[in-house]
């Protein structure tokens, strides 16, 4: 390829709304261009990366056992209510309607479609186990579509599902794909760690992340050094002590003027501590207030609280909505039995850590007061415990106790263990060996493979740009003459390179621009081609070809010799 026949338009500047440092460099690169929010187009330097990206997925799926298929973008609506999603995962669908206004969903992930496929054509336990793939355009209606493909509307997922008789069967092919994510992730040039993970609205029985650690990821993990555990903050748990005591003195009803939040009360004059009171916050689901407790001094962690109720569909009440159920504003409320002075008959959730607690200090459900000696088992009707609190960085390892710590992360890929909770919904039963009807059992995997890409552009770069791993590169090698014209020494060697190269087999591209050697050089830097060799007239004159390897040091080779030094720099970095 010539760069002058091809598009690569370089920025010098990141538009403003690039956030982070991979997200401006895919623009400044000209690998991909925003249409809208959340919608790119991948230019022909950022299409050739992500198909190797492709490629090596396929490559690993293929390995594993896996078969591709490829399933439609656009969804009937119907298996989405028989599954239940289109309530539960209302919030991400995107929704459409034909001109015969039956309704429609844009692929968000695919379980529905596949087990709706294998209930008719699988029968018999003949034909198990099966796992498919595809590689396929995903639309979701993120809240927040941001850092370019990091966080998008449309993007590009690999997802896979698999289909086995028993879970015995199932743990093996989890495994499997477990593995091929270690090797895929490896190959692209990334460290990714393999973490538990929240099963949200898919549902299931457990699953595993796999992330990148980055200071710009959206992702927490908790790890503990000592002995490995890490997890997903949605999933984390900690080993942090629970505040048991004895119900004592009666509930005592006292005064606390303008005092609104946690931090208020822990003040002098009543110096309560955070821990010993009981937070109370109003939630909607379902149209419905539910009321949930946490110690003073824990957060509420959302992803668990969907978990819990099997929905993502909730929100925060507002204050007049908690009037109405309560009878009071936030800052004095509170579930202890017969106080709220409103309609509220939902339910109350309490997190796991309140279990036991006594001597607390909660809201009176009227405004200005609260009550001390609060006991959760005498005075409070708790309808359900859940652990529905975030770990903070240094409680103590569940698994050792050690102090745990917390990273950032980006989540490139996902594998769950389903159990049997679609094959019901969507009858895919097979025939035992006895002539049972059974269930099969189900995982499902994904990766986001345009995220997967620009997550190696925020792992692989410097001050003058992308240093891609050869193995996902746009090109391998460019070479760069310092002078264009045609006929002239320079350029014939260089062209004969660029031949040599494309019959041995390398992706090369020939920066025959008429440009100066430093505007050359700073493009070829910043799209991140992993080997530049460069052809000038002096250089020449010694018969000879400079050659760099992106972030390393340059060399020189004999004009006779660049060929097959460039071939097994290509090969050595491709294994490293
Ligand atoms: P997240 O928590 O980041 O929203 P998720 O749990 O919704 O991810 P899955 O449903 O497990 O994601 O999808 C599989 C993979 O698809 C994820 O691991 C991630 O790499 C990718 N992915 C999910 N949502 C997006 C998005 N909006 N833009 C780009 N990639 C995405
Ligand atoms: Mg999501």
């Amino acid at each position: 390829m010539k760069w002058s026949q091809t598009l690569i338009p370089t920025l010098r500047e990141a538009p403003a709304d690039a956030e982070i440092l991979s997200h401006k460099l895919l623009l400044r690169a000209g690998l991909a261009r925003k249409l809208a929010g959340g919608v790119y187009t991948f230019l022909p330097m950022g299409l050739r990366a992500l198909r190797k990206v492709e490629q090596i997925v396929r490559e690993e799926m293929d390995r594993a056992g896996a078969l591709e298929v490829l399933m439609p973008a656009l969804q009937p609506s119907d298996i989405w209510r028989q599954s239940g999603r289109y309530e539960t995962a209302a919030d991400v669908l995107f929704k459409i309607k034909d001109s015969g206004d039956r309704e429609w969903v844009l692929s968000a992930t695919a379980e529905e479609v596949i087990t709706t496929l294998t209930a008719g054509e699988i029968n018999s336990y003949r034909q198990l186990p099966k796992n498919f793939y595809q590689i396929s355009v995903k639309f979701r209606d993120e809240i927040r579509p941001r850092f370019g493909l990091m966080r998008a509307r449309e993007f590009i997922m690999k997802d896979a599902y698999s289909f086995d008789t028993d879970d015995e069967a199932a743990q093996k092919t989890y495994q499997k794909m477990y593995d091929a994510y270690a090797r895929i992730f490896a190959r692209c040039g990334l460290k990714a760690l393999a973490v538990e993970a929240d099963t949200g609205v898919i549902g299931g029985k457990f699953s595993h992340e796999f992330m990148v650690p980055a200071e710009t990821g959206e992702n927490e993990v908790v790890f503990c050094e000592k002995c490995g555990y890490a997890a997903n903050l949605e999933k984390a748990v900690s080993a942090a002590a629970t505040a048991a005591g004895k119900a004592g003195a009666a509930i005592d009803k006292f005064a606390t003027p303008g005092v609104a939040t946690i931090a208020a009360l822990a003040r002098p004059p009543f110096n309560v501590p955070a821990e010993q009171q009981i937070k109370t916050l109003v939630y909607i689901a379902n149209d419905k207030p539910i009321i949930i407790l946490m110690r003073g001094d824990d957060q509420l962690n959302e992803a668990k609280l969907a978990g819990k109720i099997g929905s993502t569909v909730f929100r925060a009440a507002t204050a007049g909505e908690i009037f109405a159920a309560l009878g009071a504003h936030p800052g004095s409320l509170g579930a202890v039995k017969g106080t709220a002075r409103g309609a509220f008959a939902g339910a109350v959730l309490a997190d796991e850590r309140l279990r036991g607690a006594a001597g607390m200090t909660t809201g009176a459900n009227e405004d200005g007061f609260h009550l001390r000696n609060v006991s959760m088992e005498r005075d409070v009707a708790v309808s359900q415990w859940a652990d529905l609190r975030t770990v903070k960085a240094g409680e103590p390892c569940k698994n050792c106790g050690a102090a745990v710590q917390i990273r950032r992360a980006i989540e490139v890929g996902h594998v769950f263990k389903l159990g049997v909770k679609y094959s019901e919904k969507f009858n895919a039963l097979y025939l035992d060996e006895a002539g049972n009807r059974k269930l099969a059992v189900m995982g499902c995997y994904g990766i986001g493979v345009t995220r997967t890409l620009q997550a190696v552009i925020e792992h692989c770069n410097d001050k003058d740009g992308i240093i891609w791993p050869i193995s996902v590169a746009p090109y391998e090698v460019c070479i760069t003459p310092l002078e264009v014209d045609a006929g002239s020494e320079v350029m014939k060697t260089a062209e004969a390179l660029h031949a040599g190269l494309l019959e041995r087999g390398v992706d090369v591209i020939l920066d025959d621009r008429d440009e100066r050697p430093g505007v050359k050089f700073k493009d070829t830097d910043l799209v991140g081609f992993p080997i530049r060799a460069a052809i000038g007239g002096k250089s020449l004159a010694r018969g000879e070809v400079e050659i760099k390897p992106r972030g390393g040091a340059m060399q020189t080779a004999k004009t006779g010799a660049a060929l097959e030094t460039i071939v097994q720099l290509v090969k050595s970095r491709a294994q490293g």
